[in-house]
């Protein structure tokens, strides 16, 4: 199985790389803000639950998100490979995620990190609110809650990878195209 980390902070373009990627290696995108804000377009348990943490741009706790992220595992059997995006984006998660393949006899195949400063972060973000409608991202003081939480607890999921030698760095500013090129290479090369 081809299974991916595409990581980095919001407005990173994860989401944007993600469709891309999952045509050209056929893979089954996971991405847990996808999933929460279905579920509260939906009007669901876990909807309600979670549109309390995010429109403060706190996390989902551990608990609630791991358990959605497995069963969304679990309902896809016959993936050739996913795509996580959004997660892990903590330690215990990324811990969590790992004995959820194991389970599957598979494993993380690398993470691939979207590198982006914050101030062109800030304005993307910004410019997506006003495009998309999305809440979180129209309170200057929610999108540097996100900021700072992304530093503070999912940084160091990073270092998770680093140490299994499966992180591996992309620019991400510039065209989308581009970013996308390199993005298959560090792919193909990881797979060869
Ligand atoms: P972005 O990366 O642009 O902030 P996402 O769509 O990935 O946006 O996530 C939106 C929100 O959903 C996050 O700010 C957070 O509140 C919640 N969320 C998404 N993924 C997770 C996760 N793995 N753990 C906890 N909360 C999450």
């Amino acid at each position: 199985m081809l299974n991916l980390v595409l990581f980095g902070p919001p407005g990173a373009g994860k989401g944007t790389q993600s469709v891309k990627l999952i045509e050209k290696f056929d893979l089954v995108h996971l991405s847990t803000g996808d999933i929460f804000r279905a579920n509260i377009k939906g009007g669901t348990e876990l909807g309600i639950l979670a549109k309390s943490y995010i429109d403060k741009g706190q996390l989902v706790p551990d608990e609630v998100t791991i358990g959605m992220l497995a069963s969304e595992v679990n309902s896809n059997p016959n993936a050739k490979g996913f795509i996580f995006d959004g997660f892990p984006r903590t330690q215990a998660q990324a811990l969590a995620l790992d004995n959820l393949l194991k389970e599957k006899a598979s494993a993380i195949t690398m993470m691939l990190a979207l590198e982006v400063e914050e101030e062109e972060l800030r304005k993307r973000l910004l410019l997506r609110g006003k495009e998309s409608g999305r809440v979180d991202d129209q309170n200057p003081e929610v999108i540097q809650n996100r900021i700072n939480v992304y530093n503070a607890e999912t940084m160091p999921v990073k270092d998770y990878y680093m140490a299994q030698n499966k992180y591996k760095g992309i620019n991400g500013i510039g065209q989308i195209e581009v970013i996308f090129n390199q993005l298959c290479q560090a792919i193909e090369g990881a797979a060869n």
